[in-house]
């Protein structure tokens, strides 16, 4: 099992996850679970949109822990649509940060659209927190975004790939920039003992 560094999440982006948790799961929903897991002090009380230090990384895994727990089988689909809703926040509120504002996509083929916004999340990552390596991977014939410092699964251990909610993000950034709904594939997990997490871009849905 790998060793990890416990890193520390800013202000911003626990504001944008905690956002997007009530949007998803309603303001009683995530209380519920901020209390669970020992969250207590986010309770109507979300940090700054600054870049000052939040919550240790392996606080926000077990936040994420604590969604997939209180929702049981429904867990899963809640963390996709938490990170969907994460995704569409950093569209209105970080565009600039993304990269995205007033980008003319129209005028890239597909396949450049999907490595752009993905390019802008893993740069919106690393400017956030140069700890961060998050990185786009083609060597092996398929498009994957790929990440080892993933704080969804840091300290968790599973059988199976537990990061739902940047799935969520991955799908939902890909829609935005092609308008399609592509297949995401988590193929490798921390979680598992893999040296990262890796989301495959598979084939569109229709
Ligand atoms: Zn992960």
């Amino acid at each position: 099992m790998t060793t990890r560094e416990d890193s520390v999440i800013i202000n911003s982006l626990v504001r944008q996850a905690l956002t997007s948790m009530e949007e998803v799961m309603g303001e009683h929903g995530l209380n519920v679970v901020l209390k669970t897991c020992g969250l207590d002090k986010f309770v109507g009380n979300y940090p700054p949109n600054d870049l000052e230090p939040s919550i240790k990384a392996s606080q926000y895994a077990q936040l994420n822990q604590a969604i997939e727990d209180f929702y049981g089988r429904g867990g899963r689909g809640m963390l996709l649509r938490v990170g969907r809703a994460s995704f569409q926040y950093g569209v209105r509120e970080q565009a600039a940060l993304l990269g995205v504002a007033g980008v003319a996509l129209k005028l890239m083929p597909e396949k450049q659209r999907i490595k752009f916004i993905l390019n802008g999340m893993a740069d919106a990552l690393k400017k956030s927190n140069p700890e961060v390596d998050a990185y786009l991977d083609e060597s092996d014939g398929k498009l994957a975004y790929v990440e080892s410092t993933c704080a969804i699964c840091n300290g968790r251990h599973s059988e199976t790939p537990v990061c739902y909610l940047y799935i969520g993000s991955v799908s939902e950034a890909v829609q935005w920039a092609t308008g399609k709904e592509y297949e995401i594939t988590e193929t490798h997990c921390l979680a598992k003992g893999d040296e990262y997490c890796r989301f495959e871009i598979g084939e569109p849905k229709e």
